[in-house]
């Protein structure tokens, strides 16, 4: 059974938590729950040691986060057949997923070294002269970081590496049907010199969560999940700094100059796969496409095509594109969606198809935008691709969403580009790609449904300290 970790102790808990491959449904490995006793001691030991990890040098931080960096490198196929097999994500997906683990540690090592506060004059007013204000941040104290099932491992490195590299203390809730990616971060954490309470990893099920939530000596939540779950939290804790990276239904607009034979390949290739990665289960996978009127016919005769091609099937065959959603249920409710668009007047391309926990790659057309395929987020290997009159009129479809989180922008033109970037209400404007481009050190998050705050370890970095200023006099 694999252990968690209680203020850097492997531990076991209460009840088994066992965790299946998603695919054809074998155990891959076994767990437990943390205990009510387990999780206060967690929590408790993270208070504790609060003033111990902020004042832990930049050296030492950043040691242990090269560390944990250099560890996942050097154990990149173990821990991607374990993403794989407990979250059924292709390999080389999985393989992916692990490379960006090792530079989400390892910019977050260099982060913790550059990290440090301003001077800033004050003596821009004469009743100021002589005063100098030294601005340094400091933790706001212990985070709590809940993540979800799709990113298992980097979704996690997010939350924790940032934490680690201001000094704070972090208590880890990972989603209960992925946890071993996260124990095993939890393994290599424990190599390392941190102080003991600085983490800990502690599956719960999601009803437990909740007191975890509300506990006043973790100040910060940073939760990554659905929208209903984050506004629950919102709601829960509104005293809390608290960032909610949620959910979204990302669109792919091409543009009208975006004509060329190779444009339309390269578009379609990049929609294919970005619709379908992960079998679609990611918050920026693409869903909606929207072409302009000129170029609409060739471009979904392409991405139709690219989709058939992809490879389906079992995800710990390196050649697959596409394995399974993460249970039969969610796979079932996608089916329901597409047909309700069917039912709706849409035109199914290709996919349509369920087995198991298995839903193929999916082309819809002619959907009316109230659609759940449409307006929802499916987090499902789905597309919807529709025409638009104008470059300004797709600004316009983009936007008309509950979610913001990235939009992916076809065009040549800077003066296109730089409309899109004023025009679009999301946390990010991918031009000549998908909105599904993400590196790990850029900020990123959403707007309206699709959360608040920014990821990309600086952002972090940021929201997880406070600014503390010292004024000087006399100098
Ligand atoms: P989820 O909301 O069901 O669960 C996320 C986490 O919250 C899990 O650890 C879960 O156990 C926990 N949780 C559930 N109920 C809780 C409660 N009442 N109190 C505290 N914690 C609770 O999401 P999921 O199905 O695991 O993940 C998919 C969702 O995550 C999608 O909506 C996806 O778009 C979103 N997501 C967003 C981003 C982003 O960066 N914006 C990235 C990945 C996934």
């Amino acid at each position: 059974m694999t252990p968690f970790w209680v203020a850097g102790k492997a531990q076991t808990g209460s009840d088994e938590l066992t965790v299946t491959h998603p695919y054809d449904g074998r155990v891959v490995g076994t767990t437990s729950w943390a205990t009510p006793e387990q999780v206060a001691a967690a929590v408790a030991a993270a208070a504790a040691v609060a003033d111990e990890a902020a004042a832990l040098p930049a050296f030492a931080r950043a040691a242990a986060l090269d560390h944990v960096s250099r560890r996942l490198a050097g154990r990149a196929d173990e821990v991607a057949r374990l993403i794989t097999a407990e979250n059924g994500k292709p390999l080389k997906w999985a393989r992916a997923e692990v490379g960006r683990a090792v530079s989400t540690f390892r910019w977050a090592a260099e982060e913790a070294r550059r990290f440090s506060g301003e001077l800033q004059r004050l003596d821009t007013d004469p009743a100021a002269a002589g005063r100098l204000a030294l601005v340094k941040r400091v933790p706001r104290g212990p985070v709590l970081g809940i993540s979800p099932f799709n990113f298992p491992l980097n979704l996690v490195a997010h939350k924790v590496a940032p934490a680690l590299a201001v000094g704070a203390p972090i208590v880890v809730k990972p989603a209960p049907a992925t946890p071993l990616s996260a124990l095993l971060l939890g393994e290599i954490l424990a190599e390392t010199d941190l102080p003991a309470g600085m983490f800990s990893v502690l599956p719960l099920p999601n009803e437990r969560a909740a007191g975890l939530v509300a506990d006043p000596r973790l100040p910060v939540v940073s939760f990554t999940g659905s929208g209903p779950v984050g506004a629950r939290i919102r709601a829960a804790v509104p005293h809390k700094h608290v960032t909610l990276e949620l959910g979204g239904n990302a669109a792919a607009l091409v543009c009208a100059d975006w004509s060329s034979d190779a444009d339309l390949d390269w578009a379609a290739t990049r929609i294919a796969t970005f619709s379908n990665y992960q079998a679609g289960q990611s918050c920026i996978a693409v869903q909606r496409v929207l072409a302009h009127r000129d170029v609409f016919d060739r471009l979904r005769e392409r991405v139709i095509a690219k989709v058939g091609a992809l490879r389906t099937g079992d995800p710990n065959d390196e050649a697959t594109d596409v394995g399974p959603l993460v249970s039969e249920d969610a796979a079932r409710r996608v089916e329901t969606w597409v047909s309700e668009a069917l039912s709706a007047g849409g035109t199914l391309h290709t996919g349509g198809v369920r087995a198991g926990a298995s839903y193929a790659p999916t082309v819809l057309s002619g959907v009316p935008a109230d659609a759940k395929v449409c307006a929802d987020e499916v987090f499902g290997p789905v597309l919807v691709i529709a025409p638009v009159e104008s470059d300004e009129a797709g600004f316009a479809a983009v936007n008309d969403s509950a979610f913001g989180l990235q939009a992916g922008v076809f065009t040549h033109s800077l003066r296109t580009a730089f409309a899109a970037h004023r025009t679009l209400r999301v946390g990010g404007v991918i031009v000549g790609d998908v909105p599904s481009y993400r590196a790990d050190q850029m900020p990123y998050g959403g707007t309206k449904g699709s959360g608040e705050g920014r990821e990309g370890l600086r952002p972090a970095m940021d929201d997880y300290t406070e600014a503390r200023v010292m004024v000087l006099t006399g100098i």
